[in-house]
C-alpha cells in the first residue's frame, strides 16, 4: 500500500526528461514509492520505435526491476552467463578464455518494453522534446518544450542520454570527447544453435561481440558489435558529422561507403564467418565511442526546485565497461530512496539528495576510469586521455 505524505509534506511535481531506460525505470520505482505526479517526456514520437542491442544487467539491476515486477523470464531469453574470449592472429583462432559474467544480458528493445508497458496512464508523453530549462515565478523550474508550451515541475530530472540537452544547460562546460572508434551493430537474422555464450573475437586491434536475441518480431537472431578504430577525420567524411554530435547512426544514415570500409576492415581482421555475418546483416547502426568530462556532481538548484542529470546524461562510460545502463537502473533506485525518505517521512530533501550524489558519483568516475583501459587492451581508441586523476 502506497504510504501516505509525512504531515506538512505535499506531493511534489516530477517531471523526467528521457523514455529509455533510466527515465522510465525511475517512473516506475516512484509509482511503486506512492509518488503520484510524475510525467515521463521523450523525445521519440513514438514509443518502442528505437534500436538497441544486446545490454548486459548486473545482479543488483536484475533485483531492482524484480521488484517492479520485471522478472528475468520477460527479460532473458537466453540466460547463459559465459564470455568467451577467441583470441586471434591474422583471422585464426590462437586460443580461447572463459569467464563469468554477473548479469545477464537482455536487450535494449525488451527492457524498454516491459518498462514502459508497466508505466501509469498518463505518464508517458512522446513526442514532447524539451529544449530549455528556467526559473518560473513560483519557484519551480519550468521545462520548454520544441513544439511549444512548458511543464513547470518542483524536480526536473534529464535522463535524456548522451547528447543531454539537460547537460547542456546544467554543466555546460563538460565536452564530449571522441574516443578514436566507432561500434558498428546489427542483427544477423539467423539462429545459430551453438551459439550460448557471450562470444567476443580478439585481433589484437578492434573486437568483434556476439549473443543471440530475441528481436521486435519474435524471431531469433544473432546481435553483433564491431569495434573499430576511426579517425575523426574519417568518421566526418563518412557520415557528415563531427562524432560528438552525431552520437548515433541509424540504418538511413550509414551509406556505401562507411559500410564497405566497415567490411574491408572486418575481412582484414576476422575469420571468415564472423566477417560473412558482417556483410548478411542488411541493417546496421553504429555509435562512436565517447569519453567525457567527469561529473562532479549529479544536483543543480533551479529557483527552489531541483534539476538532476542520471544515467548517459550525467556521463556516458565506453560501451565494454557493460555500466551504462546499470548505472542508470542503481542511480534510480538510489533517487527514488531519496526522495521517498522526503516525502514520507520528512527527510531534509537536500540533504537526501547529496547523500544520494555521494553514493553514486563515485562509481561513474570508476567506469570512466576503466573504459579506456579496457578499450586500449584491444588496440581501440586513443590513448586514455587523463580525464580523472586516479
Ligand atoms: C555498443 C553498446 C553496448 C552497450 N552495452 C551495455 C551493456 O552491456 N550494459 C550496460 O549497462 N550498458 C550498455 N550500454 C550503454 C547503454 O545502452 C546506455 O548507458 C543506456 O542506454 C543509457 O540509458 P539512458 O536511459 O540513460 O539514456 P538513453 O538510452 O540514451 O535514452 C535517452 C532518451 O532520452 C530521449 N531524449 C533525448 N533528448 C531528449 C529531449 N531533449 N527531450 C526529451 N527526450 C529526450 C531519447 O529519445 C531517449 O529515448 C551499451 C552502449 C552501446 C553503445
Amino acid at each position: 500500500m502506497p504510504v501516505p505524505p509525512a504531515p506538512g509534506q505535499t506531493q511534489p511535481s516530477i517531471a523526467i526528461v528521457g523514455g529509455s531506460i533510466t527515465g522510465p525505470t525511475l517512473a516506475l520505482l516512484l509509482h511503486q514509492s506512492g509518488f503520484t505526479r510524475v510525467s515521463v517526456l521523450e523525445a521519440s514520437p513514438a514509443t518502442f520505435a528505437q534500436a538497441g542491442g544486446v545490454i548486459g544487467l548486473d545482479h543488483l539491476s536484475l533485483a531492482t526491476l524484480d521488484t517492479l515486477g520485471i522478472h528475468q523470464d520477460e527479460l532473458i531469453t537466453f540466460p547463459s552467463e559465459r564470455v568467451t574470449a577467441i583470441h586471434l592472429t591474422d583471422r585464426t583462432e590462437i586460443g580461447r578464455t572463459h569467464s563469468i559474467y554477473p548479469g545477464r544480458n537482455t536487450t535494449w528493445h525488451q527492457l524498454n518494453t516491459a518498462l514502459l508497458n508497466r508505466l501509469p496512464a498518463g505518464w508517458l508523453h512522446p513526442g514532447h522534446k524539451v529544449r530549455a530549462l528556467h526559473p518560473g515565478p513560483d519557484g519551480k523550474a519550468v521545462l520548454e518544450l520544441a513544439g511549444g508550451g512548458s511543464i513547470p515541475a518542483d524536480l526536473a530530472i534529464f535522463a535524456d542520454g548522451r547528447r543531454s540537452t539537460g547537460r547542456k544547460l546544467l554543466d555546460p562546460t563538460r565536452r564530449l570527447h571522441y574516443a578514436g572508434y566507432v561500434a558498428w551493430r546489427g542483427q544477423y537474422p539467423r539462429h545459430l544453435p551453438d551459439l550460448c555464450a557471450f562470444t567476443r573475437y580478439e585481433p589484437g586491434t578492434g573486437q568483434f561481440n556476439i549473443f543471440p536475441i530475441l528481436r521486435k518480431d519474435a524471431t531469433t537472431a544473432v546481435d553483433w558489435t564491431f569495434y573499430l578504430n576511426l579517425s575523426r577525420e574519417q568518421f566526418t567524411n563518412l557520415t557528415g558529422y563531427d562524432p560528438t554530435h552525431r552520437t548515433y547512426l541509424l540504418p538511413h544514415q550509414i551509406g556505401t561507403a562507411a559500410r564497405t570500409l566497415v567490411l574491408s576492415e572486418a575481412r582484414r581482421l576476422l575469420p571468415a564467418p564472423a566477417a560473412d555475418m558482417i556483410d548478411a546483416t542488411d541493417s546496421w547502426n553504429a555509435a562512436p565511442v565517447l569519453d567525457i568530462d567527469p561529473p562532479h556532481r549529479m544536483g543543480h538548484s533551479i529557483a527552489n526546485a531541483h534539476a538532476l542529470l542520471l544515467g548517459d546524461a550525467l556521463a556516458p562510460v565506453r560501451p565494454h565497461t557493460a555500466r551504462g545502463a546499470n548505472h542508470g537502473i542503481l542511480q534510480a533506485q538510489g533517487l527514488a530512496i531519496a526522495l521517498s525518505q522526503h516525502l514520507h517521512h520528512g527527510a531534509n530533501l537536500n540533504a537526501a539528495l547529496t547523500g544520494w550524489q555521494e553514493r553514486y558519483l563515485p562509481a561513474v568516475h570508476d567506469a570512466l576510469r576503466l573504459g579506456p583501459r579496457l578499450a586500449a587492451a584491444m588496440g581501440l581508441g586513443h590513448t586514455a586521455p587523463a580525464l580523472i586523476p586516479a
